[in-house]
């Protein structure tokens, strides 16, 4: 889709050619600042912040999510403080000291609170006293006009407050919730104690809005949020495929057919099933009805241009719904089949 909407806020993040949008009905979204060509990198996101998840914390870097594979020098690499944090070289636990030096003692102290004490709880918990470290150390990086951490580059804590909070979707009892730990978590430790509890539970709200889960494989290793990926909408006709190549925190994301400067930048969080499953699935989980190019035409009982879009980019495989997308870690030009996992070379 083409947009005539004049862009609101104009601003290269990671150097990738997109173009931040906005509009009142439809809040911000991307599009791309140049035509780009089939099977090219569009977007690269690295987390603003990101945590591993409870299971994999001994396995898994907590700077840049390498998987480690010597358990003998993975627990020289842990954190002697809080014992909660490990890392896969000595230059990844030095370059995280500065902020994890926030999140220590709290980590320390928070994760034997036994309300808090079950897996998933922990690893949102890791992601928030992430999120909350990084604030505090980039007033630190201003103060003593420090080079800022070159994992969030031109990034800031205001732009992670600028992404929506949809209070509105969480219950009551969450945000009573939140507002209770906000308040406790004050108490922990002395840096925290200046913040306003309102902030924490704005911070808690984005984090489980926005905060989305990295998998390998066999594996959820970690949760992240993304700033410039958060902006991304759904599309059942998306123009991005995504991949993270292991052992990186990046999320890449390449144009799945050419994109025109000036489109709309999207990405499926969800295809399988009919017009009805789709939008209900759309509407119980992500708070939207989809309007997309497909959805549309759908509606009025044609899918012309989404069966030709299929025809050019879908699984030659018979009986295989999967599409053909790019970017397999470390062969971004090889199609591969999104259901089958075939190359288009083996089909
Ligand atoms: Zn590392
Ligand atoms: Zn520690
Ligand atoms: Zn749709
Ligand atoms: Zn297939």
């Amino acid at each position: 889709m083409r947009t005539d909407a004049p862009p609101l806020i104009r601003r290269w993040y990671t150097g990738s050619p997109v173009e931040i949008c906005s509009t009142p009905e439809r809040g911000r979204f991307l599009v791309a600042a140049r035509d780009f060509e089939e099977g090219e990198t569009v977007l690269l996101s690295a987390p603003y912040a990101c945590s591993v998840t409870e299971p994999e914390k001994r396995r898994v870097c907590s700077r840049c999510l390498r998987i480690c594979s010597a358990p003998a020098t993975e627990y020289n690499l842990c954190c002697s403080d809080c014992g909660e944090v490990w890392y896969c070289t000595r230059e990844c636990l030095q370059q995280d000291a500065p902020l994890h030096r926030f999140e220590c003692s709290l980590l320390k102290a928070f994760l034997r609170e036994a309300d808090w004490a079950v897996t998933e709880n922990r690893t949102e918990v890791r992601l928030i006293l992430r999120l909350l470290a990084r604030r505090a150390l980039e007033r630190i990086e201003v103060e003593q006009s420090r080079i800022p951490d070159p994992l969030v580059r031109d990034r800031s804590f205001r732009d992670f407050l600028a992404l929506n909070a949809h209070r509105e979707r969480l219950s009551e009892a969450v945000i009573q919730m939140f507002d209770e730990v906000a308040v406790y978590l004050k108490q922990l430790d002395p840096w925290l104690a200046g913040e306003e509890t309102s902030l924490i539970v704005e911070t808690f709200l984005r984090a489980r809005i926005n905060g989305c889960s990295l998998w390998t494989t066999r594996a959820e290793i970690g949760q992240g949020v993304y700033l410039e990926a958060s902006l991304l909408n759904h599309s059942c006709q998306p123009s991005l495929c995504q991949y993270r190549p292991e052992g990186s925190a990046t999320l890449h994301f390449l144009a799945i057919e050419a994109i025109a400067k000036g489109e709309e930048l999207s990405v499926c969080y969800f295809d399988a099933g009919d017009l009805n499953r789709r939008r209900e699935y759309l509407r119980e989980n992500y708070f939207f009805e989809c309007q997309c190019r497909r959805c549309r035409e759908e509606e009025q009982g044609s899918a012309a241009d989404y069966l030709a879009w299929r025809g050019r980019v879908g699984c030659p495989k018979p009986g295989c719904a999967g599409i053909l997308l790019y970017g397999t870690p470390g062969a971004e030009k090889v199609r591969v089949c999104s259901e089958c996992g075939n190359s288009l070379d083996e089909i």
